[in-house]
């Protein structure tokens, strides 16, 4: 039954599918970096459980006549479905931590057998956890929900993939949760269309996720996160489906759709929803610039964003984060610009960031002029490539001992500095006590807007000598809890687009205001009464 697409088989242990990752050469040298650069050195060298190594526990529940055909206990279904991709997701997966896995995997195909779940669980007392693609790197789609429960379906969205209909004059479409990135596009593109929403994770995260999440796509500014392409939504809870009305714009009271995304499945399940489309991108340009101050680099970023711009890409990569991934050697700040339309020559706005750029310092590292090879060249071209095998990287650092993390979060302008210090500082000092090793911390900007940039930081650390994963997963919890405590000390968000899940509930707890958490709760208490739906995420 799996949820694998086109015959391939998804990964337990890692990102994507079992054929794809870092050739034998790409992981030495991610391995060779690491250790020539920052002294960080494999304190193992072990493997992941074969699949005939992992014990599961017996299911506790058995799916009844009326969803037994949607329904399976299969090993690798419920192995896939308990874990998402999150640092101490791999930890758990490498020590074989499969305690807590899901009893069930559900691949529902209507809003018909949703529902018929929700009546079920809510009978047995089986928790219902919604899975689109399970890229989630917060614990959101992980089975460990506590003792209160007699059994764990995971509810995989998969099955519910289809563009249903395309609306070209006002450029729309409906879309069902469950449709990878890829897939959606391949609906979208006999129609000239594109959702235009690249999160890293496009490949196999899924359109009602990225709702559910409140997802960032690779687009710097402007139309980034997924809420502003969201038209409509339609919810299926345990009580009633909400289906919101398809409005380009309303000012009647709080949105239905606004209230919806961000829930995590705690709430209810997005079945499908109406979302903006635009044209296939047809004018493109890209430039590099390097910076030796990245604060310098930071202030070409404000004076693009607050210029009106509106570039596609507008990245800055600290000399850390490219020496990392092998694409600088330590002594530049890296930007990247890239302006693209379906309608109009990007020149005028290419010069114009150009000239931002130039005026605080920085020096052209690729040229934007008559080269549409210019992502491909330079330290630009180096970052790309790393990006694109960064997914893959973790798979080759936990079996090995090394700890490796990121997390992005938001700030303002005015005190960007003193955070970007505070943030920085807080992370090196837990992995300098954690694990006796200054690691490696280093900083890019995902996203910005005209009043602040959307900092996301990477740590790297040797874990625990010679020690088994157990006291990993120790470390990696101090460390990621040192630092969700500064970003949430210094008035930053604990998360810009990687969500909250299970562990960033505590954060999210404190950042939110006590109030609206409680308004939260009781909202979970009228859609959700028996409480089954994604216990312990958004909702405490
Ligand atoms: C390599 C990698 C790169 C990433 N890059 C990005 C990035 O660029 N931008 C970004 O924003 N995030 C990124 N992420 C995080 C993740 O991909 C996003 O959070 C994504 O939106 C999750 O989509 P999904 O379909 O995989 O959802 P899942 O991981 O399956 O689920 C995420 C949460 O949403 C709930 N959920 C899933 N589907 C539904 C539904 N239909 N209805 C209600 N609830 C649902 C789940 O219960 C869970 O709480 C990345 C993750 C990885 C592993």
């Amino acid at each position: 039954m799996a949820n694998d697409t086109a015959n391939k088989t998804l990964k337990y242990w890692g990102w994507g599918y079992a054929e794809d990752g870092l050739s034998a050469d790409q992981a030495k040298s991610l391995l060779n970096t690491i250790s020539e650069g920052f002294g960080i050195e494999p304190s193992r060298d072990g493997a992941f459980p074969t699949m005939d190594a992992i014990t599961l526990p017996t299911p506790r529940i058995e799916a009844p006549a009326n969803l037994s055909k949607i329904c399976t206990s299969d090993t690798h279904d419920r192995v896939v479905h308990s874990f998402g991709q999150s640092q101490p997701d791999s930890i758990r997966i490498y020590n074989g931590d499969f305690e807590h896995a899901v009893d069930l995997v559900a691949y529902p195909k209507t809003s018909a057998d949703i529902a018929a779940i929700y009546d079920w669980a809510g009978n047995k007392n089986a928790a219902v956890i919604p899975f689109g693609g399970g890229s989630s790197v917060v614990g959101g789609v992980t089975s460990d929900v506590g003792c209160n429960f007699n059994g764990v379906i995971s509810v995989d969205m998969t099955r519910m993939n289809k563009v249903l209909e395309v609306d070209p004059i006002s450029r729309a479409a409906r879309i069902q949760g469950g449709a990878r990135g890829p897939e959606l596009e391949a609906q979208l593109k006999p129609h000239g269309l594109t959702l235009r929403h690249f999160p890293q994770s496009f490949e196999h995260s899924t359109f009602g996720g990225w709702v559910a999440t409140r997802s960032g796509g690779h687009f710097a500014t402007l139309y980034t996160h997924i809420d502003d392409l969201v038209e409509s939504t339609t919810t299926v809870t345990p009580v009633g489906n909400i289906v919101s009305r398809r409005l380009p714009g309303s000012g009647a009271g709080p949105s239905p759709d606004r209230f919806m995304m961000g829930t995590e499945g705690a709430l209810g399940i997005i079945t499908e929803g109406w979302a903006r489309l635009q044209g296939r991108p047809t004018y493109k340009a890209t430039a590099g610039f390097r910076f030796t101050d990245f604060f310098d680099a930071a202030r070409a970023v404000r004076m693009v964003s607050q210029a009106g711009l509106f570039p596609a890409n507008l990245r800055i990569v600290d000399g850390t984060e490219l020496k990392v991934n092998g694409a600088g050697d330590g002594s530049f700040a890296l930007m990247v610009v890239s302006f693209e339309s379906a309608d109009h020559p990007v020149d005028t706005w290419m010069a114009r960031a150009e000239e931002c750029c130039l005026d605080v310092g920085g020096v052209i590292d690729v040229d934007w002029r008559n080269n549409p090879e210019a992502n491909l060249q330079g330290a630009v071209g180096a970052w790309r490539t790393a990006f694109i095998r960064m997914p893959y990287n973790r798979e080759q650092l936990t079996p090995r001992g090394i700890i490796s993390d990121t997390f992005e979060t938001s700030t303002t302008w005015d005190v960007f500095e003193s955070f970007y210090h505070a943030i920085k500082d807080a992370t090196q000092a837990a992995i300098r006590d954690v694990t006796g090793h200054d690691g490696a911390v280093s900083c890019r900007f995902s996203h910005a807007y005209p009043d602040g940039p959307a900092p996301y930081f990477a740590f790297h650390a040797p874990g625990n000598p010679g020690g088994d994963g157990t006291v990993m997963l120790e470390q990696w919890q101090e460390i990621k809890t040192r630092c969700s405590d500064a970003l949430i000390a210094n008035g930053g968000t604990i998360t810009h687009h990687h969500a909250v899940g299970r562990d960033h509930h505590k954060w999210y707890e404190q950042q939110r205001p006590a109030l609206f958490g409680n308004i939260l709760g009781d909202a979970k208490k009228r859609l959700d009464p028996k409480g089954i739906l994604n216990p312990g995420v958004i909702v405490g």
